[in-house]
């Protein structure tokens, strides 16, 4: 088969499947099958594709089909201009998040190295795009999940900066259970949706693993912990959260901090809160 007609027919198989944005998804998937990007497709529209590659490509566009999120399938997802493996066992990183990490950079500019957590990293998204956009900036990154902390690890040496450092422990243990300077900057997108509504989002989260969204039964446990067990150490704590919980948190952290403000994202939702000292 052709480049186009192999395309065509990954593009049909996922639009048959109710694919909303089937083209793009197709393409994406062909060029981490064939290790190319969209010029060599533009370029090579017309030439054969070998038979295994070919296999393999309709084999992920099956497995997509079937409802698996195109992140797993394809095995990494951009952000904040890095590519960061994942699968199933860790959350897909969001666009949404990248404001938790602009805020961070901005704040830290500066700043002499200064010691930054990220709290329940997950994939090591936020972390570790602060390690490596603030090479001055000791980033440590908290993962409980074994399942995840798989991908940290290798986001952790694909990326390699030498100015962070993974750590396997339960963010709800709060600062004192671990043995670390005291930080900066507390970064943190945490489990956050409220434990009865999870069956309600939509098939694809069904694939995300539940203890990286389980927020407990207000959704707000894991802000109610860095706000009693971590905060008070702390310059600076900017969270990410739900629409419809910053109020909440923002009271929890005006009892800590003076300045207690938040961010809107792309859509008009409140969906980064900051505490900061003075
Ligand atoms: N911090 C990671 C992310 O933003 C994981 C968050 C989580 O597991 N809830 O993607």
């Amino acid at each position: 088969m052709t480049v186009a007609e192999l395309l065509e027919k990954g593009s049909s198989l996922l639009s048959q499947a109710h694919i909303d944005n089937f083209r793009n998804e197709a393409r994406w998937i062909f060029e981490s099958v064939f290790d190319c990007g969209r010029e060599y497709i533009v370029f090579h529209f017309e030439e054969e594709t070998d038979s295994v590659s070919a296999a393999e490509y309709i084999e992920k566009v099956q497995k997509r089909a079937s409802g698996i999120p195109v992140q797993y399938v394809i095995g990494s997802w951009d952000f904040y201009g890095e590519s960061f493996s994942v699968g199933e066992g860790v959350l897909i990183p969001r666009p949404e998040t990248e404001l938790l990490v602009d805020f961070a950079l901005d704040y830290l500019k500066g700043k002499e190295n200064p010691v930054v957590y990220d709290l329940c990293a997950g994939s090591g998204c936020v972390g570790l795009s602060v390690a490596k956009n603030c090479p001055d900036a000791n980033v440590i990154l908290i993962e409980k999940s074994t399942d995840a902390f798989v991908y940290l690890k290798r986001n952790f040496e694909k990326i390699g900066c030498k100015n962070s450092k993974i750590v396997c422990g339960d963010v709800l243990s709060g600062f004192d259970a671990f043995d670390f300077p005291k930080p900066d900057l507390i970064l943190s997108n945490p489990p956050y949706i409220e434990t009865a509504y999870i069956e309600s989002l939509q098939p694809e989260v069904h694939h995300e693993p539940v203890m990286a969204l389980d927020g407990g039964e207000n959704g707000l446990v894991f802000y109610e912990a860095i706000s009693k067990k971590w905060a008070q150490y702390g310059n600076a704590v900017a969270v990410e959260c739900g629409e419809g919980q910053a109020d909440s948190i923002k009271s929890l952290f005006s009892e800590l901090f003076a300045d207690v403000y938040s961010v809107k994202d792309y859509n008009g939702t409140e969906r980064v809160v900051i505490g900061r000292k003075g």
